[in-house]
């Protein structure tokens, strides 16, 4: 079976297992475990920010980002399409109390001139505008990204107004393999970045939430009251090492791949609308009588599993398990259809 359904479905390599295998660990929540240290170290430095905090998940790295940088009854303010709103079960209000202000975006993109009229006047009856979250690559709006350039007026815009600014970067390294910039030019727009190891970067399990000192410091205790304080990570954190080391600059395949695929997609009869692809994700509609659920079950019956995105909509996403020759596979299975 060819899986599309998310790069989250890839399994460690050897030499990222044997990395694991050999991890020198200790207790994390004491702070003690060296492996898990070297990795916060290592991202912290990667994007120029003082200190890094290993996490289970991008769910809670994000989670913990609104706690920390919000009050109840504060606001966050983010595009409609944006994980933190819309597959995180609810959490912005349920972990840290607050409303969300979505922003209706391009592909999950939003503006400067858009967070600033989305800014709220400070009134006892309104919630207070806090927090902008940005999300780079934007999974719902199909892997689009932001370049430095966008994200600037963001920033300044946060500082004037005394807004924290979160990235969700998830897939940061798909979009930063496509624009040449660097991670320490991020980390500087940013109060705080969030990136999973655990998607296109191939490691089983893992998150890193990076920031100033003190946002970790509090970053930590909510870890803790979340239940996310792990004990010998290190062999988590190994993968993670491994995956920066060895698995960053191959995302370029993931997004060659996903590209070649749109370009097929764009010909067929029964495909109506392929989005933008730009990094490794790509979102289509197909036509009447198809629905997304029959597509994808005739894609399955022919060894191809991928997600619905909607009713006509259908996503695949590429991935370190997905090679050059499924990728010929899936373009003979797609022709084949009509
Ligand atoms: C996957 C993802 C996350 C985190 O998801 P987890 O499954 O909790 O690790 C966060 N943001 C985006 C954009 C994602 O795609």
């Amino acid at each position: 079976m060819i899986n599309l359904v998310s790069d989250t479905v890839t399994k460690p390599t050897p030499g990222m297992l044997q990395a694991m295998m050999e991890a020198e660990v200790g207790d994390d929540v004491f702070g003690e475990d060296p492996t898990v240290n070297a990795l916060e170290a290592k991202v912290a430095a990667l994007f120029h920010k003082e200190a890094a905090l290993f996490c289970p998940s991008g769910t809670m790295t994000n989670q913990i980002a609104i706690k920390v940088h919000t009050q109840p009854l504060d606001e966050v303010i983010c595009d409609e399409y944006s994980h933190v709103y819309q597959y995180e079960t609810g959490g912005y209000a349920y972990n840290s109390g607050v409303a969300i202000n979505l922003i209706k975006g391009t592909n999950g993109k939003i503006t400067a001139e858009q967070v600033e009229s989305a800014i709220k006047p400070e009134f006892d009856w309104l919630p207070k505008s806090r927090l902008v979250v940005l999300e780079n690559t934007c999974n719902k709006g199909g892997g689009s990204y932001y370049t430095l350039d966008e994200v600037r007026p963001i920033a300044k815009l946060c500082w004037h107004e005394g807004l924290a600014l979160h990235l969700d970067g998830a897939r940061i390294f798909n979009a930063l393999v496509e624009t040449g910039e660097t991670p320490q030019a991020v980390g500087e727009q940013f109060d705080s970045i969030s990136i999973c190891l655990s998607k296109g970067l191939g490691a089983p399990v893992g998150s890193v939430l990076i920031g100033s000192k003190d946002f970790i410091k509090q970053a930590r205790r909510i870890r803790k009251v979340m239940g996310g304080g792990m004990r010998q990570a290190g062999y988590l954190a190994a993968a993670g090492i491994y995956a920066l080391g060895h698995q960053v600059e191959r995302l370029k395949e993931d997004n060659a791949r996903a590209r070649t695929i749109g370009a097929v997609l764009q010909q067929l009869p029964y495909v109506s609308d392929v989005r933008p692809v730009q990094t490794n994700i790509l979102i289509f509609d197909v036509k009447p009588p198809y629905t997304a659920a029959s597509f994808l079950e005739k894609l399955e019956e022919r060894g191809v599993k991928a997600s619905p995105f909607g009713p006509q909509t259908v996503r695949f996403v590429t991935h370190l398990d997905f090679t050059e020759d499924m990728m010929d596979r899936v373009i003979e299975v797609l022709k084949d259809f009509e």
